[in-house]
């Protein structure tokens, strides 16, 4: 459906000289190549991704409204402006200019919108991503629309744009690109796949056909199983996952790996007995009721 840079970036990640090019997501440093219209960062002057219709092409006409940073030479401000982990809100976004369906059937997926508002989440990505996607490019935007007398984006306000960091949230899928770099999709289909501790498919991304999500089967699947993959780390233990999976995808999982206290006789996330004054037997500490997050151990 869509695919760009990750749109959760730690503070390092926010603050960093090297930015995956708006064309083709390689690393390139700030301030070298530019896009001639839009002014972004790129790989070279033409990296044949700024005018593939799936890549770049979607969100330059947008992006020319920016004015860029001000004053130039101030990296901090320069970092302020080249917000990549608000990119693919804006790409979403912009979907309707090229594929009104599809960004109609993307506003469908959950964006768990009411539990999010008002919570720090929402504030973070208000903040970060829907004011200054407002103020620094879809303002100006609005107002040629208006001199002109012309819509290019009939939905362009705050609260679709919330919408747009719920959805994300909820059903982007992290793709590692063969380079270490992580870019996000958001993919119709794939996102449908249930979760389960214990998923039956797992899937791979081929970068050469355009990031084409392929599930496979992880084991045998009897007819009429569901399909599952995971939305968490399947090597942490149940109280991370399940802490995880709580805050991020909005749901308490009670599959039957995080029901079982010994995670299915794996005692993945035991304790050994540390015993006192350091004495500890062989035996193993585990929470007696693993779905209560503030069960006792013993
Ligand atoms: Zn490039
Ligand atoms: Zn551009
Ligand atoms: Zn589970
Ligand atoms: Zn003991």
């Amino acid at each position: 459906m869509v695919i760009g840079p990750k749109w959760n970036l730690d503070e390092y990640e926010q603050r960093s000289a090297i930015v995956p090019c708006v064309g083709c997501f390689t690393d390139c440093q700030l301030g070298v190549y530019r896009c001639d219209r839009c002014n972004w960062p790129v790989c070279k002057p033409d990296c044949p991704g700024l005018v593939n219709a799936n890549l770049h092409a979607i969100e330059c006409p947008i992006l020319r409204f920016g004015g860029g940073p001000k004053p130039r030479d101030d990296p901090e401000a320069v970092f302020d402006y080249y917000r990549y982990d608000a990119m693919l809100v804006l790409k979403c976004l912009a979907l309707q200019i090229h594929n009104r369906p599809l960004f109609d059937q993307m506003m469908q997926l959950e964006s768990h919108y009411e539990a999010r508002k008002g919570s720090q989440y929402y504030r973070d990505a208000d903040d970060r991503t829907v004011q200054y996607l407002l103020k620094n490019f879809l303002a100006p935007l609005k107002k040629q629309e208006e001199i002109q007398g012309k819509t290019v984006l009939p939905v362009a306000d705050a609260k679709t744009l919330h919408k747009i960091c719920g959805i994300l949230e909820v059903n982007a899928m992290v793709i590692p690109l063969t380079n270490g770099r992580e870019i996000c999709g958001l993919y119709p289909i794939g996102c449908m796949l249930e979760h389960c501790c214990m998923p039956n498919c797992f899937y791979t991304f081929d970068c050469t056909k355009g990031m084409k999500l392929t599930f496979k089967a992880g084991r045998n699947i009897e007819k009429g199983e569901h399909l599952s993959t995971t939305y968490t780390h399947a090597l942490w233990g149940t109280q991370q996952r399940r802490d995880h999976l709580k805050t991020n995808k909005y749901f308490s999982c009670s599959c039957a790996r995080c029901a079982d206290p010994t995670e299915l006789g794996t005692y993945l996330s035991a304790l050994r007995c540390l015993g006192v004054d350091g004495g500890g037997c062989s035996g193993y500490q585990l929470p007696i009721d693993s779905l209560n997050d503030a069960s006792d151990w013993k």
